[in-house]
């Protein structure tokens, strides 16, 4: 996988813009990787003012590998995020935070690939399904969904007789 590196230094006062296009294969290096497909913009802004750096990145795309809640087919999830960060330096090498990126003096060139996996990964919801307009459509399958709506409500009725014998000890 290429590195995508942007340059942090040896640049001049004000603001530098760099652009990457992110797919598919991008994840395949992270086995972790809840996000397996898509198509994304990355847009990353370095700005100079005197001895302050910052670095601004912007992601905009669509996953393509999630799964409906509902229907359990794939469904397009569009994202758009924007990550700031303060680009400091460091004597020696240390670990990043959210909103601090630690340099060495000497680093001219720094590779964003682990920043744009954890912006997109950390970009999916915990509950997803088919918007509903896709519903309406009958892109989402209505059959699935009122299987699994039968499905809830005989869990929620077999918990009934539990609460009828507290009901009787009382
Ligand atoms: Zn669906």
């Amino acid at each position: 996988m290429p590195k995508h590196n942007i340059r942090i230094a040896g640049l001049k006062e004000g603001e530098h813009r760099q652009g990457f296009e992110i797919k598919d294969k991008f994840f395949q290096v992270y086995e972790s990787s809840q996000v397996k497909a898509g198509s994304f913009k990355v847009n990353t802004l370095v700005v100079i003012r005197g001895i302050d750096r910052k670095l601004r990145i912007d992601i905009e795309g669509t996953i393509t590998n999630l799964l409906c809640d509902y229907c359990a087919r794939e469904l397009n999830w569009p994202i758009s995020i924007t990550s700031n960060f303060v680009i400091k330096e460091s004597e020696k090498e240390m670990d990043s935070t959210d909103e601090v990126i630690y340099v060495l003096s000497n680093q001219h060139q720094l590779n964003i690939n682990q920043l744009i996996f954890e912006m997109i990964n950390l970009s999916i919801p915990s509950k997803r399904t088919h918007n509903k307009s896709e519903q309406e459509e009958g892109k989402c399958d209505k059959e699935m969904l009122e299987l699994i709506e039968k499905y809830a409500t005989k869990i929620k009725q077999e918990v009934d007789p539990r609460w009828e014998v507290l009901d009787k000890l009382k």
